[in-house]
């Protein structure tokens, strides 16, 4: 069986660049519809656009903090107004800032577990009632911090070790509607996330606890999302799909 997703219509949060980005063209090659959140690089999600058009696909992309529940249901609307269904759910976005325990700010507590964790919630809870009109998928993406821990990322660890466990919850909790609910939990990749860490002359303290040594590809992360979306994987929910070069091994 080849994987098939025409007809289907994936949202992808944070997409104009990275892991986003990457996942929206394979989602493209195996023939879903798009519909590409994007913060705030206009320029860079409608270069995504052109890049997808070599794809018999329909694309739009929409502009939405993902941290305002507002912004998020009113994005999920229009969605469902332009595409007239939603069937996968990609929950994407991020971001990654070091912060000392003893230094850390409020506000840069608050915003690690806005934009990390409760727009994880808020998208959801938009998407759910549409998703379950068919029967679908949600993929959050968390990452080996939330599994092993992340010194002086503290907050970005916990965010992610959070997305798991809602992964978890809300896989039961939402198999009567026919969704499916996975997680892809990467270890490092070179998108512009990580660029500067990796590029430090200390990056080899990394990629030694990597046992294939080397960063995943944005690539490779976007197969396992296309994946758990995909047929092949309709009987996979509350998973937590490690990709990370073997340097976290557990579930
Ligand atoms: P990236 O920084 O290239 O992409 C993240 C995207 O999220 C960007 O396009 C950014 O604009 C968007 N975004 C951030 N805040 C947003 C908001 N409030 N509203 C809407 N969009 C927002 O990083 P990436 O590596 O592609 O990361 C994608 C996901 O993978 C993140 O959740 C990240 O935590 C996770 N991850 C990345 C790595 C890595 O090494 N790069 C490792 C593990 C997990």
């Amino acid at each position: 069986m080849k994987i098939d997703l025409s007809g289907r219509v994936v949202l992808i949060t944070g997409s104009s660049r990275g892991i986003g980005r990457a996942a929206a063209l394979l989602f493209a090659e195996h023939g879903a519809d798009l519909a590409l959140n994007y913060r705030e690089n206009t320029q860079a999600a409608e270069s995504l656009l052109v890049e997808l058009k070599k794809y018999p696909v329909r694309a739009r992309i929409y502009r939405a903090d993902v941290a305002d529940e507002h912004a998020v249901g009113r994005m999920i609307e229009h969605i469902v107004t332009d595409f007239g269904r939603l069937d996968v759910l990609v929950n994407n976005a991020g971001i990654w800032k070091e912060a000392a325990i003893v230094t850390m700010t409020s506000p840069e507590l608050d915003e690690m577990i806005d934009v990390n964790l409760k727009s994880i919630f808020y998208c959801c809870r938009a998407a759910v009632p549409h998703l379950a009109q068919r029967g679908g998928s949600i993929i959050n993406i968390a990452s080996t911090a939330g599994q092993r821990g992340e010194a002086f990322h503290s907050h970005y660890a916990a965010t992610k070790g959070a997305i798991i466990s809602l992964t978890k919850s809300l896989a039961p909790e939402l198999v009567g509607d026919k969704i499916r609910v996975n997680c892809v939990a990467p270890g490092w990749v070179n998108t512009d996330m990580s660029a500067e860490e990796l590029a430090l002359p200390d990056a080899q303290r990394h990629l030694r606890l990597i046992p294939l040594g080397r960063p995943a590809s944005p690539d490779e992360i976007a197969g396992a999302i296309v994946f758990l979306a995909s047929d092949w994987a309709t009987f996979i929910t509350g998973e937590i799909l490690n990709v990370n070069g073997g340097a976290v091994l557990c579930g």
